[in-house]
């Protein structure tokens, strides 16, 4: 025990990134860093105080008016090198989200792909940021729009893409000539620093990009500070109500994406092999904690028994283990905490009437915070397994007597995220699209992350506020419209007129 309390106070502390540099955490708080697949501390992370808030934002707000009148080409310039570095470093990148989350390197990797889309997406800002104009409004008279940034703007992020949601925000919100502050998940907040580094590598000058590590009391100073713009969250349904309800009574512009309970509907004329191996790909992977992920599936009479028996003779066959070894298909959950989480919703679906097809709990490797690929059949909408977000490797399959059972099971549930239909048919798929309140549709294609060219988000539960992030909804968030109404002096249209200004 003594040994073990000498190496946890020999441990780094992660700090944070304040002005173009490291800022060593002063609060005397902390939290402890895991590496997941080991069941491990392996560090801590300064939490930081309201002081060290003001710090950051002092600095980006010090920092806004340079970057503000800085050049669209020389911005755009920025995020080019950024790309490049960002690039040239995937592996790095990767490699500190697999030891402070867990997630296979694989899977890491696709995440640094993910997110850089939107620094490229960004690169494109000139021709994004560009406004209308109308000659001749009225006589002489010339109207035209342009968009400005807000200032400084704030990112609140999850543990579970510790990469890629930090890119969603700043990427944009950057290039649109805002300063930054981001406050990462505490769970894995190693790569927001590295990236940091990147930024102030591609030519991002001191204090236009900070990292704040912290939990609640970080957060709050940042949604009661008079200099911060604007906030973008992605978390959990009921802190992104708090965040939305809290930073926009405080006057901010605030985007807030929540939980979500995504439904895959097979249909009895589906592909089953098709949708058995997306349910598999889209419930385990990440171990399930994505957004994304799939965690029920509705199967339809007719293909229902089929489809559960595909599914489950695939889960044998997933390789679980360390995430930083090459040939590990799904790697460990968070914390021990959230394992046991996970585990509970197992250990209490048959008591409600569900069947467990394929058991998790059994055969779990090494000390990390595993839980194998799980699989329920027979649940039913009113069971905990089916109401709660779950973020964890557990697969449950409601069956539907067709496509409006399906359809008004999905439409019944809070949560709106993302959802999929499985079907051969194109009119059925067409109608699923025209009838489904969810805010992200996959047709065939169990995961529909929107491209970086367009815009993420869901419907009512999985998102607070009118904004989706990223692409063009995401260049929206980050700039203020402004009409600019313009004549010139001309002797042929200057008189005293003192009626309202008309157009005709
Ligand atoms: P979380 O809500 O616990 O934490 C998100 C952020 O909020 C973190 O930075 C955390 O430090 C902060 N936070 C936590 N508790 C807080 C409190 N009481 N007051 C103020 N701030 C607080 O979420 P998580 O566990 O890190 O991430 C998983 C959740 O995120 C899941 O619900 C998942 O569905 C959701 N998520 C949603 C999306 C999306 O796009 N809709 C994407 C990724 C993750």
């Amino acid at each position: 025990m003594q040994h073990l309390n000498e190496s946890i106070e020999s441990m780094k502390t992660i700090s944070h990134w304040i002005d173009g540099k490291i800022a060593e955490s002063t609060s005397g708080s902390t939290s402890p860093v895991f590496d997941p697949s080991a069941g491990e501390q392996t560090a801590s992370v300064g939490l930081a105080s309201v002081g060290e808030v003001d710090a950051a934002v002092a600095a980006a707000k010090a920092a806004f008016p340079e970057w503000r009148a800085t050049s669209l080409s020389r911005r755009a310039e920025v995020m080019f090198r950024l790309r490049e570095l960002i690039d040239a470093n995937r592996k790095e990148v990767a490699s500190l989200v697999t030891a402070e989350h867990g997630k296979v390197l694989s899977d890491a990797l696709g995440e640094v792909a993910r997110g850089l889309e939107n620094v490229e997406f960004a690169c494109g800002i000139p021709q994004l940021i560009k406004g209308d104009y109308s000659e001749q409004a009225a006589g002489g008279i010339d109207v035209y729009s342009i968009r400005q940034p807000l200032g400084v703007v704030a990112g609140i992020t999850p543990f579970n893409f510790p990469a890629m949601v930090p890119m969603w925000m700043f990427a944009n919100a950057l290039a649109c000539g805002n300063t930054f502050v981001l406050k990462p998940s505490e769970k894995d907040p190693s790569v927001s620093l590295y990236l940091a580094e990147l930024l102030a590598q591609a030519g991002l000058p001191a204090g236009c990009f900070n990292v704040v590590q912290g939990d609640k009391v970080a957060v709050d100073r940042i949604l009661d500070h008079d200099d911060v713009a604007a906030v973008s969250f992605v978390g959990s349904t009921p802190i992104a109500k708090y965040i939305y309800e809290t930073g926009t009574a405080n006057g901010k512009r605030v985007q807030a994406l929540g939980g979500a309970k995504n439904h895959m509907l097979v249909l009895a004329d589906a592909d089953v092999d098709m949708a058995a191996d997306a349910a598999v790909g889209a419930g385990y992977g990440s171990a399930g904690e994505r957004c994304m992920a799939i965690s029920v599936v509705l199967a339809a009479d007719g293909i229902a028994d089929e489809l559960v028996a595909r599914i489950a003779e695939r889960i044998p066959s997933i390789k679980v283990g360390p995430g930083n070894e090459p040939d590990n298909e799904m790697g460990p959950l968070i914390t021990a905490e959230h394992r046991d989480r996970v585990r509970g919703y197992v250990d209490q679906a048959p008591d409600e009437g569900a069947t467990v097809v394929v058991d998790g709990r059994d055969g779990v490797p090494g000390e990390g915070y595993f839980l194998n690929p799980t699989l329920l059949d027979n649940v039913t909408p009113e069971m905990a397994c089916y109401r709660d977000e779950i973020f964890g490797p557990v697969l449950s399959v409601v069956r539907v007597h067709g496509y409006q059972d399906g359809i008004d099971t999905i439409n019944a549930n809070p949560y709106a995220n993302g959802t999929a239909i499985f079907t051969r048919d194109g009119g059925a798929a067409r109608q699923f699209q025209f009838d489904v309140q969810v805010g992200m549709v996959g047709v065939n294609v169990p995961v529909p992350v929107p491209v970086s060219y367009y815009s993420f988000g869901g419907w009512k539960a999985s998102l607070f506020g009118d904004t989706h992030m990223y692409g063009p909804e995401g260049v929206n968030f980050y700039t203020r419209g402004k009409v600019v109404t313009s004549r010139w002096p001309d002797p042929a249209t200057s008189a005293v007129d003192l009626g309202f200004p008309e157009t005709r």
